[in-house]
């Protein structure tokens, strides 16, 4: 079988009205307004898990609902706990640049000595021709082409 995978940065907006009313939709007690930076980007992820395929559709650009000067501005607020995602949050009334995000091929290297691993660029590289950056011992390679989503 020959299956295709496609890794493409798909830019998910949750704007702070789709924020508010969700918020509301679930009738929290607390005021919108006193939601911390963390709790509103958990908030858009959550509104994210939940959605449906059409629902998911109002959120992404290029796809004729959201449009990309929802996410130019400042970035007051960034949450890189999960590798597959980077959340970002935006302030559209203060002046940035929005943010280019690529993915990086790395191989993912180990000592066979002492356990140390590391990331390599060069994914063509024989790992025979280095040496383990803390004791000098023999690298194997552990994943072929992992991949690491890069914020510029
Ligand atoms: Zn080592």
């Amino acid at each position: 079988m020959k299956n295709v995978l496609i890794n493409k940065i798909v830019e998910i907006v949750v704007t702070e009205n789709q924020l508010r009313s969700f918020w509301k939709k679930h009738g929290e007690d607390l005021e919108f307004e006193t939601l911390s930076n963390e709790q509103l980007m958990k908030l858009a992820m959550r509104e994210i898990q939940e959605a449906s395929l059409t629902e998911l559709d109002s959120h992404l650009i290029d796809r004729g609902w959201r449009t990309r000067d929802e996410i130019e501005g400042k970035m007051i607020a960034e949450d890189n706990s999960n590798p597959r995602y980077h959340v970002e949050l935006i302030d559209t009334d203060q002046k940035g640049n929005p943010s280019k995000i690529l993915i990086d091929r790395m191989l993912e290297l180990h000592c066979e000595d002492c356990g140390f691993e590391l990331y390599i660029q060069d994914s063509d590289i024989d790992p025979s021709s280095l040496k383990c950056p803390k004791d000098g011992g023999k690298l194997t390679i552990t994943g072929t082409n992992a991949k690491k989503i890069n914020k510029n």
